[in-house]
Order: C-alpha cells, then structure tokens, then sequence
C-alpha cells in the first residue's frame, strides 16, 4: 500500500518568536534553521518581514535551505489595492519562496479587529493569494480562529477557506488559535470542511490552551489535513503551540500513523535537537518530555526493577534508541554506546562497534555531564572531546596563564586581559581590551597565536550564554559559546567552572581549537 505524505511546517522562529522571554537573533535564527533541516521539516516560517530588524536582515538574502523557506504577513487591508499596500509589497519582496498569509476567518473578528464587511475580508484574501502567486510564491493561508470562527458562522468561516483555496492557495490552514477547541470538535468541522477543499490542500495550527495541541494536531490528520504546523519543543506564546517533536516521534513510530502516511521527518536526532534548542534558549530541557526528556525512559527501580532488567520493553512504549534517548536506569552500556556511535557518525568520525577507546569515551562523556557540561548544545566541543579520547587532535598550544582585570576608570567601566601561550619554542604575550571580561580574555587570546594566526583571523565570537546550574555560592556556571568564520560555518562550546571567568576560558580555548581543528591545520 502507497502511503499518504504528511508535510510539516515548523513556525518555531515566528510563532514560537512570541513565547515569553524568547527573542532570536539573527544568529539564533540561522541556527533553528539548519536544526530543522536536519530534522527534516518541510517548510520553515522565518518570521515577519517587515514586523522587527532581526526578520527583515533575515529576509534580506535568500537562505541556504532544504525545507521550504517562508515569509509570512497579513492579507492586504481592506479599501486598498495589493500595489498600494505597503505590508503586502514588503512580504513579496522578501527572499523566500513560500508566503504564509493570516487571514481572518471569523465573522467576529472581521467586524471587531479589521473593522471591514466580510465580503471585503474575502476579497482581501482572494487578491493577496493571487498577488503572491503571481510573484512566483508558494502560497499558504492561515485561517485564524477558524475553529472558533466555525463554531459561530460556519458558512462564513468556509467561506474564507474556500477563498483561499479557489485562489490558488496550496495550503489552507485551519488554525484554533485560542487553543481551547477539543479534539471531537477538531476532528467533525476538519471532516465537514474536506467536502468542500480536499485534505491534500488542508493544515492544522493547534495551540495548547488546553494542553491538548498534540491530539489536536493528530486528530486533525485522522480527519483529512496533510500538513501539521508546530514548534520545536512546544515553544509559542500562551501555553504555546502543538509540539512538533512530539508529533514526529508519535507519526513516525506509531502503527497507527506509520501504517498510513510517511513524511521527511527524521528520528534519530531528535532528543539531541530537542535538547540542543533548549540550550540556545538557555534554559534547562524539560525532563519530562515525551520520547526526547531525560525521565522519558526512566523507571522508578523497585517492584519494576527486575522486570525492566530482563525485559526493558515491558515499561516502555517505544525503544529510546529510536528516538536518540538512554533508557535511564541503564541495563548496559549498549544503548549509551549506539547513541554514541551515531553522534560520531554523524559529526564523520568512523569507529567500530567493538573499538574499546568507545567505552572510555562514554565514561569521559557521562562523567563530564555529572559536573554540568551538556553537550547536545555545544557539538564542537563534543567533537573535540571524541577526538582526544580517540587519539586524533594535534598539540597545538599551550596557555601559561591569563589574567583578567575589570574595574572602574574615571567613571567608565574596563575590562582589560593578558595572555602568555606558547606555540611550539614561542612565548606569545598578548593583551587585550573588551566590553567585558570574556570579551577582553577573546580578544587577547586571538590577537597573537603565530603560525596559526592566519586560520582564527576571520574568526568571531557570537554569543555566550551563562547558566547557573545549582543555586548558592558554590554554585557551578556553565558557559555556552557560539563563534562563526567568514565562511558562514557557526559551532557552539562549552565551559563549566565554579568561576565563570574560567568556563568562559574553557569555552574560548575549545572554539579556536575546533576551528583549527575543521581547517585541518597540522600541529
Ligand atoms: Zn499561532
């Protein structure tokens, strides 16, 4: 049996934008894309052009991306022509190949929010889907409210729909954006509306009111949509957005999906990007996360313990493997070993199954992670670490030592650092100044380092986040930093001391070895 394809569409960099205490930089956003491209989506809304600086330098150039990279803006007002509306023509001069229009679909809300007729709400959806087209976009309508919309007026919330669609629109999304519908509702309006758009034109953007945007979703593709639109880790404003790390683990690996549709989303890397985008966040993964937390597989010894121990599938829905998880109450080191060995697969160092350097490498690994490294969001130095342990990382300095100043200088704050290294028969002795001590230790640390110089000239530094890890005055601080080069190659390292001067040394030194390192530079 052929099965159906299911699209997913990730709006994590703009719906999830509107989580609290999230704001993406450019940066952070160049990041989420290459994670989701990695995870297989099929379409990725970068934002709002027009709407902030950070989305309009994002829409500036064309992206490197495999997954469909989309725009997205309102329809046109009402009472002015596509040509004379100032947010439509910003939205088609964005580089991007798909627009995702909102457009409201509930009498209510056209009469209360646009203030127009609903006629001239349909009109503006209409005339907006074809100007885009003609732009040469891939065009995808998000109804809002339209579960809601649906409920008071059905007529005029299919109305809306079915401008889309007529028009030309690829996707019509249905989108319960006060996440308070329940799935029986979900799943009846979804199968009404397939009489009039087939389910091969229709999305679900579910939000989690009601925690309940994962069944939504997934009631909503058992009713007839083909396109699940979600977020990385649920992130998005309120209670958030249906959870497209969830949705992936759940339509990959349940019969009951598998069976029936496939998609391009890939498992093997799930836990990992699920953790690794919660480190870009700075904030601790959730431990009870479906298929991707650290408890997901965790279960309580005692009266299971024995049981687990012969068989583990007895206390377990899915195999953790499946999903790049440990089972945590660990029978071996078999499963810790094969996720290992597909983390080093994946960054292209080839082991063997049985190479015994292995096994002291997961030692290294967990004993590391027990005072605080995370190496899900810090992949160069994960590298840099499996390649020490396995013998393939050259000597190429040494630091002396370093010391860092920062005070107060006729009413201005400075931060000044030096730096002694030895390369090779050379002692080097730098200083430099920054905006603050870590800044001050980088610049000193990549002013002089001799022969090497010419490769880390072109290197910078991004970003660093500090999280402290344990509360106290013995608390542990861990540093995550994010360099970049000039070939657009970004990679992220990790620091953990009690003093956050020397994690956000460790993280520095990391970051100019890996770039060596990636250069293939010879001691
Ligand atoms: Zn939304």
């Amino acid at each position: 049996m052929t099965r159906e394809k299911l699209y997913l569409f990730d709006t994590t960099l703009r719906d999830g934008q509107q989580t609290p205490g999230v704001s993406f930089s450019l940066e952070d956003k160049l990041s989420v894309i290459e994670m989701l491209n990695r995870l297989g989506v099929d379409y990725i809304e970068g934002g709002y052009p027009g709407g902030n600086p950070t989305d309009n330098a994002l829409f500036a150039e064309e992206r490197k991306s495999k997954a469909t990279f989309t725009a997205f803006g309102m329809t046109k007002r009402a009472g002015r022509s596509v040509s004379n509306d100032a947010g439509l023509q910003t939205l088609l001069q964005a580089k991007s190949k798909a627009i995702c229009f909102v457009a409201k679909s509930s009498e209510y809300h056209v009469r209360v929010a646009l203030g127009c007729t609903n006629e001239e709400n349909l009109e503006s959806i209409t005339d907006s889907v074809k100007a885009a087209i003609a732009a040469g976009r891939e065009v995808l309508v998000d109804c809002e409210h339209f579960f809601d919309g649906y409920k008071a007026n059905p007529a005029y919330a299919t109305a809306c729909a079915k401008a889309a669609y007529d028009a030309g629109a690829r996707w019509v999304v249905l989108c319960d954006t006060n996440g308070g519908t329940m799935p029986p509702e979900i799943s009846h309006i979804v199968s009404t509306l397939t009489k009039v758009i087939p389910g091969s034109h229709l999305g679900i953007h579910a939000h989690n009111d009601t925690e309940q945007a994962v069944a939504n979703s997934l009631a909503a593709v058992d009713a007839g949509v083909r396109q699940i639109q979600g977020t990385l880790n649920g992130i998005g404003e309120r209670c958030g957005n249906a959870n497209l790390i969830s949705i992936i683990g759940t339509l990959v690996l349940k019969p009951h999906f598998n069976a029936r549709f496939e998609s391009n989303a890939k498992l093997g890397e799930l836990t990992h990007i699920s953790r690794a985008f919660d480190e870009l966040l700075n904030r601790a993964p959730l431990a009870q996360a479906p298929y991707v937390g650290k408890s997901a597989f965790a279960t309580k010894a005692g009266i299971h313990a024995s049981a687990i121990a012969k068989e583990p599938e007895t206390y377990e829905h899915v195999k953790p493997e499946a999903v790049g998880n440990t089972r945590a109450v660990l029978i071996s080191d078999q499963a810790g070993k094969s996720n290992l060995l597909m983390e080093l697969t994946r960054i292209g160092i080839d082991v063997k199954k049985d190479d015994s350097r292995l096994d002291h490498l997961l030692r290294e690994v967990k004993e590391r992670e027990a005072q605080g490294y995370a190496y899900d969001g810090a992949d160069a130095s994960f590298e840099i670490l499996a390649r020490r342990t396995l013998g393939g990382v050259p000597h190429y300095f040494d630091v002396q030592n370093f010391q860092v100043n920062v005070g107060q200088r006729e009413g201005k704050m400075y931060s000044e650092a030096h730096v002694k290294v030895k390369v090779g028969d050379d002692i080097l002795i730098s200083a430099g100044e920054g905006n603050g001590p870590v800044s001050a230790l980088d610049v000193a640390l990549r002013k002089d380092l001799g022969k090497y110089q010419k490769h880390i000239e072109k290197m910078e530094l991004v970003d660093f986040k500090v999280r402290i890890l344990n509360g106290g005055t013995s608390a542990t601080t861990r540093v995550l930093i994010e360099s970049r080069d000039d070939k657009g190659n970004r990679w992220f390292t990790v620091g953990v001391s009690a003093n956050i001067v020397e994690a956000s040394f460790q993280a520095l030194l990391d970051a100019i070895t890996f770039k060596l390192i990636r250069d293939g530079v010879a001691a």
